[in-house]
């Protein structure tokens, strides 16, 4: 690690940063940020410094609130868009941690850390590549996101009617310059809908690029006059935004869920991976799908998923094996969506499919027909069942559930439900337009 903080203080210096953003999340994955001078740089890379928890939402109580953040050496980055001549602007992830120098327990980022070393104790890493889709609306003059929509391409489309393609273009170029392998990039089907693959990594790391991700493309976006919006479902009648996990175990330097004499050429471990994630997915929904509008796109018709099943190809599985084999053999879940917390989504699902093996878990026969068109019957008959309609019911599975206490701890998991409750509550009393426009003039 030290010659690391060699190499970061050589950028400082030959980046002329003179400001360093400390970031870390609260337990919604919503990003915070406190500034240092440059000055304060060997305090800060010692954990020096203190920030207050009783602050941030999930943290902790008013009389234990001193917290510490512990800057993240993999993931320094100078801002590309802050530089000017002889100026720039650098930034660290870290972790909170207890005065006596414990991790604290409250930190979303060192609940994965728990999970990765659970699977590290079997000796597997987690490999996680997420697809994290978003909606580019025009701003007004004020900044403010209106609802129009940035352009009305669709899947795939080009310019001129892809009018996001200068925005991408610019977010790509700022992320690499942070230190992104940037895959591809393309218009989603939706309009106004974008989505940008960065390469898989492991997941810590792929927690953090999602959470850098988010931050880059509204931050870009806005430079542009638009707005950038990960909201699961911000327009009816058209698709979401989803964010695809898609994750494989290794062990020693292979593959863990690829075996080429299977069938699918998938290993007895991946199938009970899959077997993991369809007994447990009603349990951890609340995380991957943690918001009230969360539940508006996993409704039959627009890619979501909203049956629990599995199959090799059919893109109205909730579960996937992409076509691609060998090293990159791996298990698309495709419920969660981009506004969950990335640390606890990539955490209950590594933690789910760890239950699968250890418990070696019978897979359910994979289903190959197209599930949204379905009937009921039919549905039964091959025992596919829903996943939760909505926030109440899924919040309600999190709290009978196994999962979730297990993998998140006590603190995160006590504070996680009751804030879900209360947002659950919120929306259940107020009086939405939908109710308006039905009621008002026929009664
Ligand atoms: N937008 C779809 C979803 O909500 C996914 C579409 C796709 O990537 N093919 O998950
Ligand atoms: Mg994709
Ligand atoms: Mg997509
Ligand atoms: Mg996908």
């Amino acid at each position: 690690d030290t010659e690391t903080l060699a190499q970061i203080k050589e950028i400082i210096s030959s980046k002329n940063v003179e400001l360093i953003h400390l970031q870390f999340v609260d337990i919604e994955g919503i990003l915070k940020s406190v500034t240092v001078t440059v000055e304060q740089f060997d305090d800060v890379a010692a954990g020096k410094q203190m920030f207050d928890g009783s602050s941030v939402k999930g943290f902790s109580p008013i009389n234990k609130s001193d917290l510490y953040l512990i800057p993240d050496y993999s993931t320094f980055a100078v801002l590309p868009w802050t530089v000017e001549e002889g100026y720039s602007e650098a930034r660290f992830l870290c972790s909170a941690a207890n005065p006596d120098g414990t991790l604290f327990e409250g930190d979303t980022r060192n609940v994965l850390k728990k999970t990765v070393k659970r699977a590290a104790d079997q000796g597997y890493t987690i490999s996680v590549g997420p697809e994290l889709e978003f909606f580019l609306f025009k701003a007004d003059e004020n900044g403010n996101p209106t609802s129009e929509l940035g352009d009305n391409g669709g899947y795939f489309e080009p310019s001129p009617k892809d009018l996001g393609e200068r925005v991408r273009l610019e977010i790509y170029r700022a992320l690499k310059a942070m230190g992104f392998t940037i895959e591809a990039s393309h218009h989603e089907v939706a309009e106004g809908q974008h989505e940008i693959n960065f390469k898989y990594a492991d997941a810590l790391g792929a927690a953090d690029m999602s959470t850098t991700y988010k931050w880059v493309v509204k931050t870009i976006a806005q430079k542009f006059g638009l707005h950038a919006t990960f909201m699961p479902k911000p327009v009816f009648g058209i698709n979401g935004s989803g964010m695809h996990v898609n994750m494989s175990f290794f062990k020693d330097g292979e593959n863990a869920f690829y075996d080429e004499s299977d069938e699918l050429q998938l290993s007895t471990e991946a199938y009970q991976f899959i077997a993991g994630l369809v007994e447990n997915v009603k349990s951890f929904a609340a995380i991957t799908n943690p918001l009230v509008n969360s539940y508006k796109r996993l409704v039959p018709g627009y890619e979501a998923p909203c049956y629990i099943a599995w199959s090799a190809s059919n893109r109205s599985a909730l579960i996937r094996i992409p076509a691609k084999k060998g090293m990159a053999t791996r298990v698309e879940l495709r419920c969660p969506d981009p506004s969950a917390n990335p640390y606890l989504t990539f955490a209950v699902i590594a933690s789910a499919g760890l239950d699968g093996i250890e418990k070696e878990l019978p897979v359910s026969a994979s289903i190959n027909e197209d599930i949204f068109h379905m009937t009921e019957e039919r549905r039964e008959e091959l025992g596919i069942e829903n996943l939760p309609g909505s926030l109440e019911a899924a919040v309600a599975e999190l709290q009978n559930g196994e999962i979730g206490r297990k993998t998140l701890g006590d603190h995160v998991f006590n504070e996680y439900v009751a804030a879900k409750k209360a947002e659950w509550d919120s929306y259940r009393t107020a009086v939405h337009s939908w109710e308006l426009d039905n009621y008002q003039s026929k009664f």
